[in-house]
């Protein structure tokens, strides 16, 4: 199923490959709030994504061939929300993942058969043998682990160069939030740690997170990181920080400005 038309009050998330289509307007970037009737032929994978901001919400995909028109911007996902306004992030990250969800849901699980979807429903459904298909989240955890004033940062090899982030990972069948954390700090650092609190939570579409973090104080061992996942980490002080995660509005970032502030 298909929508013919696009409203000139809807919010569109059109996404080509990876990339958020945004509206380029003088030297500003903003969400495609008019009509692209020029793409309009080009959408598949139309879903609605409800009612957000007073303003109706949809996404889809275009083709890698599509030609766009000249007004659009193709931005990666990261980039797109350093741009975005912040109320728009929550809904971006929807429609990233149902398009996600979306393209990789195309064939049943069970019996191979081509699923079907309708527009309202986040579903696709297996005819043949009734299998629904829904998006899933997968819930991760992230941690700040403070040592008196200092606190743990660690490098992946696959973060930007010179950026530090925190020890995270996602929770695996049958954990608990709390064994998750115990069982990830142990595996990148070798340490112990106890007395964690809650801090805040944020959905993050690389692939398709809930980020759940946490604060956490040092507990005992010695740090030893696993070469596989961390390719270094150390204690650091407020005002001698590595370089921080790239994304300004990641809960990695959150969790270090909150510990930052302390000291200001
Ligand atoms: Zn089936």
């Amino acid at each position: 199923m298909s929508i013919t038309t696009i409203n000139e009050n809807s919010h569109w998330f059109i996404f080509q490959a990876d990339r958020l289509l945004i509206v380029k307007q003088n030297s500003s970037l903003k969400m495609p709030e008019k009509t692209f009737s020029s793409l309009t032929s080009s959408l598949v994978r139309q879903h609605k994504l409800g009612l957000f901001n007073n303003i109706e919400c949809y996404c889809a995909e275009v083709s890698k061939e599509t030609l766009l028109p000249q007004e659009l911007a193709a931005l990666p996902l990261r980039q797109a929300f350093e741009v975005l306004e912040r109320v728009w992030f929550g809904v971006a990250v929807k429609a990233f993942s149902v398009i996600n969800w979306d393209r990789n849901n195309q064939f049943c699980g069970r019996c191979s058969t081509p699923t079907q979807h309708t527009i309202s429903t986040f579903e696709r459904i297996c005819p043949a043998c009734g299998l629904a298909l829904y998006p899933r989240i997968s819930p991760s955890v992230i941690v700040l682990i403070r040592k008196q004033d200092q606190i743990l940062m660690a490098r992946s090899p696959h973060f930007t160069p010179g950026a530090y982030g925190l020890i995270a990972g996602f929770v695996e069948i049958g954990e608990n939030l709390e064994q998750t954390l115990h069982r990830e700090v142990k595996e990148e650092v070798n340490i112990e740690i106890k007395n964690i609190r809650y801090f805040g939570s944020q959905p993050w579409p690389f692939p398709d997170s809930l980020m759940i973090g946490f604060t956490a104080e040092y507990a005992g061992g010695e740090l030893r990181i696993d070469n596989n996942e961390i390719e270094a980490a150390g204690w650091y002080r407020y005002d001698n920080l590595p370089g921080l995660p790239s994304s300004s509005f990641s809960l990695s970032r959150k969790l270090i400005d909150h510990y930052l502030a302390e000291y200001k």
